[in-house]
């Protein structure tokens, strides 16, 4: 292989290495992943349930405020009573007391029952802080074995960004800027390997593909590439294409 075709073919898996080894140090690493959702569902549902035992919580209040006001009104509305002179005076008056006394029976109706749904909210929430601690404590517990991996991968990381500066070192200046404009189009890698097609029992030519997007390529475009370890890119992705070395 021509030594700048092999040394693209580093630069590329070293850029994919780095970008593996930045994910694991940025993002939650693999073996977090399950206890890490776990964590947060739990965690929400804490939350949730907090807002219900405060919600409760406020609705009895306005309730039991209800309560008090209808029996303002009743204590006003019985002390009227010796006051009123007419009959139909004192038919409203009546009136008017049994709406305060069947808002008062409502309301306290009301109050109890929410009293009863904070209670109810109140223990589960408790009952689910309390088996919280465990997936607490062994989030944190990973937690800390994650911050105690981070700076080897660090290290790597730092490596890589070396290797790779050291790999384009060795590259011409212009093929760089060419691999590396190939690269913002394509950030999962601006190299594509060749792969013959297999076409069990076919027969004729044989036919080799861009791994990447499938397009055909000449044959002797791979012969050039084989032999020459010539850069060419593919026809219709553009990916600077290479041929695996059978393993020796
Ligand atoms: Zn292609």
């Amino acid at each position: 292989m021509n030594p700048n075709l092999a040394t693209v073919v580093e630069l590329q898996q070293a850029i994919l290495h780095l970008r593996g080894a930045e994910q694991r140090l940025h993002g939650i690493p693999d073996w977090m992943r399950e206890l890490h959702d776990e964590h947060a569902a739990r965690k929400a549902e804490i939350d949730e349930l907090e807002l219900s035992v405060e919600d409760a919580a406020r609705e009895r209040r306005t309730a039991e405020s209800a309560v008090a006001d209808a029996q303002e009104k009743l204590k006003k509305y019985q002390q009227q009573i010796n006051k009123v002179s007419t009959q139909r005076e004192y038919g409203a008056l009546l009136q008017e007391i049994d709406t305060a006394k069947a808002q008062i029976a409502a309301s306290e109706e009301q109050a109890l029952s929410l009293l009863e749904r904070f209670e109810q909210t109140q223990k589960e929430l408790s009952e689910k802080r309390e088996s919280f601690k465990d997936v607490e404590e062994r989030y944190n517990a990973e937690l800390a074995r994650w911050e105690g991996e981070k700076p080897a991968v660090a290290e790597q990381v730092e490596q890589l960004h070396g290797r790779i500066a050291a790999l384009k070192e060795r590259l011409p200046k212009g093929l760089v800027a060419q691999y590396e404009r190939i690269r913002e189009r394509h950030p999962n890698g601006a190299l594509a390997r060749i792969r013959l097609l297999e076409r069990p029992g076919a027969r004729g030519p044989r036919e080799w593909h861009c791994s990447a997007c499938n397009y055909r390529v000449r044959p002797q475009v791979v012969v050039e590439i084989k032999n020459n370890g010539s850069l060419v890119q593919c026809d219709s992705c553009k990916r600077i294409l290479y041929v695996e070395e059978a393993p020796a």
